[in-house]
């Protein structure tokens, strides 16, 4: 299993995720994702709706606003109870959630500071959401949040859905967008950030069908890591413990990844009573029940969720493609990505810069089926080299044979195996192949 540092360094040096702000030194939390990384987060996007809402008739999405009416957030129980309890090191001044603090011999909270040694005050509640303020004025009327996680949204606009989308439970709404939390310590690089994606499905059915939903979405959502590409042995299904449980919630099941830190979740899905439609319909005074025709009986919908991290997918698929070979003694670095979410997929790689426009010609046809680069800078087996690193599943190369024989080398990653293909035949060849890894 790679190293984080090792994979920390050739995220930064190919393109997939570097230090946010890096040249003021970085703010702890925060990333950026470079053009090849932005690319892998896309395409893991793209996977997930399309699985989700594109090619289902029973599921559908919404793009709310990341700030919402600050009622929300009462209602929902985030501004009373979204709370680590964090200590601070006297000595240091660095902050620690409590439950980091390896406990003392007597088995209590330590109170010596993993970093300094120093002496950590005892453990206090705090917040994890972003406060912000609304308009010119910043006083307590103006306070608005930046949300903790996107699914509040998809309840409070359930009626409105339901209404103009004519839709009739049992049915889901899901969103992708970006989610805010103030960790106390970020931290296993872009695991634990503090401004990160989510994408969060909300399923709504009758309360007597619920168990079975929850059964349904918890194989669902397995299935759609495993077609991702990631290995079966680095998954695992852990059903929530009796005692983990929020007492609103009838049961819980995270989706775990094997990450070089160990066990990590993933996703959760959880089947969430009415807790939440309840909640809101309380708050807000509005009716959030459903009336059900074919039932002839009027209810508040049960909900059962997914929820999901991009960038914790991102960071599972990312440690699960690494590999390192040996090739003529040699050290190879290879990103073994599934075509479905490698950043590039094919790459066009002139031999000479003499070749340009032949390759830029055929980089033009084979962009119209994959998501593909042209590729001219530095030797081909640099360019090689680089391509195995950020995953490209297929190099095409046009060399000076090309212009007699009308042929080009067509590179697999994994094998590194060169077939010599017809220029006319290449597009065919790599649907083929792609069509092979499906
Ligand atoms: P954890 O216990 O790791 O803090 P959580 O149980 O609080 O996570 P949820 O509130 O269930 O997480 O959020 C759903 C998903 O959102 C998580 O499974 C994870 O993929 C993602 N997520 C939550 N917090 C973060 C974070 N700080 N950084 C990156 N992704 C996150």
């Amino acid at each position: 299993m790679v190293e984080m540092d090792v994979l920390v360094s050739l995220c930064k040096r190919r393109g997939f995720i570097y230090q946010s702000s890096e040249i003021y030194g970085g703010i702890n939390g925060f990333w950026d994702f470079g053009p090849v990384g932005c690319e892998l987060k896309r395409r893991i996007k793209d996977s997930w709706w399309k699985r989700m809402v594109q090619t289902r008739d029973d599921v559908v999405g919404i793009d709310t606003s990341i700030v919402a009416h600050p009622q929300t957030w009462i209602a929902s129980g985030h501004v009373a109870s979204f709370n680590d309890p964090m200590v601070d090191c006297k000595a240091c001044k660095r902050r620690f959630r409590a439950d980091d603090v390896p406990a003392s011999e007597d088995g209590s909270t330590g109170h010596i500071c993993p970093e300094c040694g120093g002496e950590l005050t005892e453990a206090r509640e705090f917040n994890l959401m972003f406060q912000t303020h609304v308009g010119a004025t910043a006083d307590n009327a103006s306070v608005a949040y930046l949300r903790p996680e996107t699914c509040q949204s998809i309840f409070t606009q359930f009626k409105n859905v339901q209404m103009s989308g004519r839709m009739k439970v049992p049915f889901g709404i899901a969103q992708i967008g970006k989610a805010f939390r103030n960790e106390i310590t970020p931290r296993n690089f872009i695991f634990r950030s503090r401004e990160f994606e989510q994408m969060e499905m909300e399923f709504f059915c009758h309360p007597s069908e619920s168990d079975k939903w929850y059964e349904y979405w918890i194989s669902y959502r397995f299935e759609w890591f495993k077609n991702i590409g990631v290995k079966p042995e680095g998954l695992r299904l852990r059903p929530h413990e009796h005692r983990e449980l929020a007492h609103y919630a009838k049961g819980c099941t995270d989706v775990e990844y094997k990450m070089p830190f160990g066990w990590s979740e993933m996703e959760g899905i959880a089947n969430r009573s009415d807790y939440d439609l309840g909640n809101h319909m309380r708050e807000s005074g509005k009716d959030l029940t459903y009336f059900d025709e074919g039932r002839k009986e009027k209810f508040l919908p049960y909900v059962v969720e997914t929820s999901v991290g991009v960038d914790r997918t991102a960071l599972a698929v990312l440690c699960d493609a690494y590999r390192e070979e040996e090739v003529k003694g040699e050290k190879r670095v290879v990103m073994g990505f599934h075509p479905s979410v490698a950043p590039v997929q094919v790459g066009v790689l002139p031999l000479s810069g003499k070749l340009a426009e032949p390759a830029k010609k055929l980089e033009i046809d084979v962009r119209r089926h994959f998501v593909s680069e042209y590729d001219d800078a530095g030797s081909i087996g640099k360019r090689y080299r680089r391509h195995d690193e950020i995953g490209t599943p297929f190099c095409v190369t046009y060399d000076f044979e090309s212009e007699n024989d009308h042929a080009v080398t067509v590179r697999d990653r994994d094998t590194m195996a060169q077939d010599r293909i017809a220029i006319e035949k290449v597009v065919e060849y790599l649907r083929d192949k792609f069509a092979f890894s499906k």
